[in-house]
């Protein structure tokens, strides 16, 4: 098949990307670089610099292409709250650009990288996709607003769509601002560096941590999937870690004995978050395959970043 991925040069469009590229998928990528690094992306993977706002340029690169895989966006829940025109202008604007283009081409099928930060506070767990959404950052809004636009377009110009919402996926690669640094990534190398470890709130908050090549084989699939047009679907790994526990994990797996700070003055964010899978199961047949423990060692290996010091 001939794809294009948005966003390609990131932690998640360019693991993607190459597993595509080795599986003999044409793969085209585009990334305007604001926080991807071409160097992730196998030699067989196409990569055009450029942002996703420039029409001209999706008209180029959408051409012959089979399905789109929309993952460009600016991932800083934090950020968003200092920046919100700006996400509204990449996240929003964007998939409305990407849509247009898709439309005037004639692509029929494109699969969003949405997110579980979409659910915020909700009173019960697991979190199914019925549930009605209450994001609390301009970020969350942002995706709850691309998976809207995503749909409504689709749906007037016969674009099959479906909305992936992932959930705190980890790996090798994923980038690491030096501010709200992703939780997995920074306590590897905080451990590794022998560095204190902040903790915000109490640290009894839960996230479903997931791989980043569980995602990818759920995206993977995605792609041939049948019945799945208009569908928005939960990725995760289906299992509830509270920060507390991830934080343990990752002392033992590093044979670490960092100090490690509980910081009450830091509001941790929503109190529980854990994945349904039974509609990425019955319809991608979709298993989460790689538990925390052998996810954490597997992103020690293989992240040339996180070295003991
Ligand atoms: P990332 O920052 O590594 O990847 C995003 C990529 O998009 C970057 O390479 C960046 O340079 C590019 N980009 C940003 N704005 C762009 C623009 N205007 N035009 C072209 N390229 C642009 O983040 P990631 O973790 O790989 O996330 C990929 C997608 O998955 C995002 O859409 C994100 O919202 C979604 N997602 C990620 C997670 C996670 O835990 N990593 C969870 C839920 C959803």
């Amino acid at each position: 098949m001939n794809f294009l991925i948005t966003g390609a040069a990131g932690f998640l469009g360019s693991a993607l990307a190459n597993q595509l590229a080795r599986e003999g998928h044409q793969v085209r990528g585009l990334d305007d670089l604001s926080t991807g690094d071409p160097q992730a992306l196998s030699p067989d993977v196409h990569f055009t610099r450029g942002d996703v706002n420039d029409r001209p340029k999706l008209w180029t690169l959408l051409q012959e292409v089979d399905c789109v895989y929309h993952m460009a966006a600016r991932v800083s829940v934090q950020e968003s709250i200092l920046y919100p025109r700006e996400y509204n202008a990449a996240n929003v604007g964007g998939t409305v650009s990407l849509m247009e283009a898709m439309r005037d081409v004639g692509v029929h099928r494109v699969i969003l990288a949405s997110s579980g930060a979409i659910y915020g506070y909700q009173p019960n767990q697991p979190l199914t996709e019925d549930m009605r959404p209450a994001p609390h950052s301009p970020y969350a809004v942002s995706k709850l607003a691309a998976e809207y636009y995503i749909r409504t377009i689709g749906s007037l110009w016969g674009i099959e769509t479906t909305s992936l919402r992932i959930f705190n996926a980890y790996g090798p690669g994923q980038n690491i601002p030096a501010s709200h640094p992703p939780i997995v990534s920074h306590s590897l190398r905080q451990a590794l560096r022998g560095g204190t470890l902040v903790v915000h709130s109490d640290g009894q908050q839960t996230r479903d941590y997931v791989y980043v090549d569980d995602v990818t084989s759920a995206m993977v699939a995605t792609a041939t999937a049948p019945n799945i047009n208009g569908l928005v679907i939960n990725v995760g790994s289906g299992i509830e870690t509270s920060v507390r526990d991830l934080i343990n994990l990752v002392l033992t797996t590093t044979g670490s004995q960092t100090n490690v700070v509980f910081n009450q003055k830091i509001a941790g964010g929503v109190s529980r978050m854990c994945a349904d899978l039974s509609l990425a199961s019955q319809k991608l047949n979709f298993r989460a395959s790689i538990p925390l423990e052998e996810g954490l060692r597997l992103t020690l290996k293989r992240d040339p970043r996180l070295k003991a010091a």
